[in-house]
């Protein structure tokens, strides 16, 4: 058990990529703590550069309280577990599993002749801990249900079979840290379910530091005790699932964060006696009191973020017996059903009842029972107490609970 300090660490590689830059990451003692973010963004490096797998350009790595920054990957505690298993393919799962543990107890049979002629209180020591291997062993199999396979070769394993082992091989060593690079990104969606279920309980049950990197946001927020979420090699925003879905800190967290992604509208806000409104081409909002307090900008021109479940649709028909000026109004070119809900794309069709240019789509997760169709003419419910506001050039939410 160990918490991992990353302070002011870069990573350039050979022709001048700055794969991760200035990183700051103070990883809790027994947290399970996700990278997260688009391919290329950096978190792959950052686990090797924890891991010792990469030497840091610059900064300094914790693990606990000793300092590991150009400590041999071998020598700092942790276990490392791939998407592509990395299982010796001439060992059996039994060979797998008990080859760190034959290694750190004693070495090969030259290393243990040796001590045994050498040393022979420390030869009967190890020869006490190399017997305790296989039970060991046998015990880990039993937890991750892999008895039944201890004698087989990798070959002969199903893909969740060969990841379940993997992930006993790392166990079985006891390390202080766990580090998993997309481990389940091989695995076929049913099987990446249950997967995720055993590595929630893995984690309750071990009580060890695991950092995992993924660019699926599912696993993200139901893995992680907290998120990192990474951006062109620096961190946009850490904190828990709801933190980083609730209150993106920037339009690329808003946007990489949520299925679909956050509808983004831009436009300007206007201030009259009865408040703050936001106003484009094709959308109209009256900005809550709570919302317009947290705003901190000087610019009017903004980027308007709401959530597809944020916002409801009801057929034309059922509005236009009672015009009301502010709502707004759309056209649905595209109907997707997805079971549980149903997304419906709406060209926004301007602050009164007649379409006007349709340029731009935003996505309503309604629900399912609602029948719905191509070319319907809907009204807009946008329930703006959870709407953001963007800066349009940083991407900052404006509107960000202090
Ligand atoms: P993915 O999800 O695709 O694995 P990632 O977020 O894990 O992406 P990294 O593998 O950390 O990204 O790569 C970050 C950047 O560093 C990328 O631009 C990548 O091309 C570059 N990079 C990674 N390894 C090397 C290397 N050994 N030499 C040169 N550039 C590298």
């Amino acid at each position: 058990m160990a918490s991992v300090s990353i302070e002011g660490v870069s990573k350039v590689f050979a022709g001048n990529v700055e794969a991760v830059r200035d990183l700051h990451l103070e990883i809790h003692d027994q947290e399970f703590l996700v990278l997260l973010g688009p391919s290329g963004c950096g978190k792959s490096t950052t686990l090797r550069l924890i891991a010792g797998l990469e030497e840091v350009t610059s900064g300094e790595i914790r693990i606990g309280d000793r300092e590991v920054t150009h400590v041999a990957p071998k020598d700092r505690d942790i276990a490392m577990v791939f998407q592509n298993y990395a299982l010796y393919p001439h060992m059996s799962v039994y060979k797998n599993m008990a080859f760190g543990l034959e290694l750190r107890y004693g070495g090969n049979w030259f290393h243990r002749t040796w001590k045994r002629l050498t040393s022979p209180t420390e030869f009967a020591e190890v020869a006490t801990k190399r017997r305790g291997i296989r039970d060991e062993v046998r015990q880990t199999a039993q937890v991750m249900e892999i008895e039944h396979l201890l004698d087989r070769m990798p070959r002969q394993l199903s893909g969740g079979e060969r990841q379940r082992v993997a992930l006993g091989r790392a166990t079985v060593r006891h390390p202080a840290v766990f580090l998993f690079d997309e481990p389940l990104s091989n695995l076929d969606a049913k099987l990446r379910l249950e997967m995720r279920k055993e590595l929630s309980k893995l984690h309750q049950r071990l009580e060890t530091t695991m950092v995992y990197v993924t660019h699926d946001q599912t696993e993200a927020m139901t893995l992680g005790d907290r998120i990192v979420v990474m951006e062109g090699g620096e961190v946009r925003q850490i904190g828990t699932s709801m933190e980083v879905y609730d209150q993106p800190a920037t339009k690329f967290v808003a946007g990489f964060i949520g299925s679909p992604p956050m509808n983004f509208v831009s436009g300007k806000l206007t201030r009259a006696d009865d408040g703050m409104r936001f106003v484009s081409p094709g959308l109209e909002v009256s900005i809550p009191e709570e919302k317009e307090k947290q705003f901190t900008s000087g610019s009017d021109e903004v980027l308007l973020g709401i959530r597809p479940e944020d916002m409801t649709v009801q057929k034309h028909s059922t509005v236009q017996d009672h015009p009301n000026e502010t709502l707004n109004f759309g056209d649905i070119s595209l109907v997707e059903p997805l079971g549980d809900s149903t997304l419906l794309y709406v060209e926004i069709a301007g602050g009164s009842s007649q379409p006007k240019n349709g340029e731009i789509t935003l996505i309503s997760k309604a629900d399912p029972r609602t029948k719905f169709e191509q070319g319907d003419r809907v009204a807009l419910d946008i329930a703006s107490e959870h709407l953001h506001l963007f800066d349009p050039e940083s991407g900052q939410n404006l509107t960000m609970r202090g």
